[in-house]
């Protein structure tokens, strides 16, 4: 990790320079701190850079990243935090790396469910927890959440850990909808429906309908774009092929969904830039680019999706506020242990 980390600043001398003793304060640099890979915001950051000739340098962490803003403390170089998922945008604010922002170009361009209410986060594009369903084995072209715990489908359902992020977010989202009780419930009888134990990530859930080991997946939006366009991994084609996408609730409140955000590190010592850029990236043309290299979707008024996503269908967004969930996030990780969720069905 801390190889993997020398790395990456040593192909960056300015930010490194910034991580010595004194931070970067030089004008026309901003630093963020990514839990995204640079290549997917690197098209936004170079747009950033022709418009405000401001240059960004890309910190990119696959954990730890509150930690060391933490660590590093008044001292810290990181101006913008950029993530993914509720969970981690609270848990930055609730460990008191992140500052508020009062922007209304950003409020004009982000609707307030996506919002953070005390201004600490702010959701840029998002996903959907979506049903993969068998094209070949699955007839119905309508589902909802609650249907998932019908016992028609027992043995039919496979998905990752009940304890992951994705998963969690959606079950707090039945919380806040249902309550407690019926989610417990619920999630006890789509226990009860899965073909095997929780496991693997979302993609390996659209391979197991491939190899018919289930008929009905949960798993995110976005990897099905992943997926049909992987030339790395080919075989990737074939899972999403053998996969539709089914928008729960769509006639009803809507389809889940989390969101890929940002938020202003509560030193950052390129405020004003930290500032230029948040606003940058709120706005509709850097949501749709941002989106386009993800497959998710930006949340600004009259902004579309790429072409790849729409194929995909017609997503309704469950308007819950996204605070409501990370609310309801300790919760629901409570009630799949009470539930036993991942030791998967009884019998
Ligand atoms: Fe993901």
């Amino acid at each position: 990790m801390i190889k993997k980390l020398s790395a990456a600043l040593a192909g960056c001398t300015m930010f490194a320079s910034a991580l010595a003793a004194t931070p970067a304060l030089a004008e026309g640099e901003v630093n963020i701190y990514s839990y995204r890979q640079p290549e997917l915001i690197q098209p936004l950051l170079d747009a950033f850079k022709a418009e405000t000739g401001i240059s960004a340098n890309v910190i990119f962490l696959n954990k730890g990243l509150v930690e060391r803003i933490a660590t590093e403390g008044e001292n810290s170089p990181a101006d913008v935090i950029l993530t993914v998922d509720i969970g981690r945008l609270q848990g930055a604010e609730d460990a008191g790396v992140t500052a508020p922002l009062e922007s209304e170009a950003i409020n004009a361009n982000i609707p307030a469910q996506y919002r953070d209410p005390d201004n600490n986060w702010f959701g840029v594009t998002t996903r959907g927890r979506v049903v993969y369903a068998s094209s070949e084995r699955f007839a119905q072209d309508a589902i909802t959440y609650e249907e998932l715990a019908d016992p028609k489908w027992k043995g039919k359902i496979c998905t990752r850990d009940g304890q992951h992020a994705y998963n969690i977010g959606l079950f707090a989202s039945m919380i806040a909808h249902h309550g407690a009780q019926e989610t417990e419930a619920w999630l006890a009888g789509l226990k009860e429906n899965l073909a095997r134990k929780p496991n693997g990530n979302d993609r390996a859930q659209a391979k197991a309908i491939f190899a018919g080991e289930c008929d009905l997946a949960i798993g995110n939006s976005y990897y099905v774009g992943l997926m049909q366009t992987n030339e790395k991994e080919p075989e990737q084609k074939e899972w999403a092929k053998a996969i539709k996408v089914l928008f729960p609730n769509s006639q009803d409140r809507g389809t889940h969904v989390n969101i890929s955000g940002m938020a202003l590190a509560k030193h950052a010592p390129n405020k004003e830039n930290a500032v230029k850029l948040m606003e940058f990236l709120a706005s509709p043309k850097a949501q749709e680019i941002y989106a386009e290299q993800v497959f998710e979707y930006p949340v600004a008024p009259g902004a579309s999706a790429s072409e790849i996503v729409k194929g995909f269908g017609e997503i309704k967004p469950d308007t819950l506020p996204l605070a409501k969930i990370a609310e309801n996030r300790k919760l629901a990780s409570e009630l799949v242990d009470r539930v036993g969720y991942n030791n998967g069905p009884t019998n």
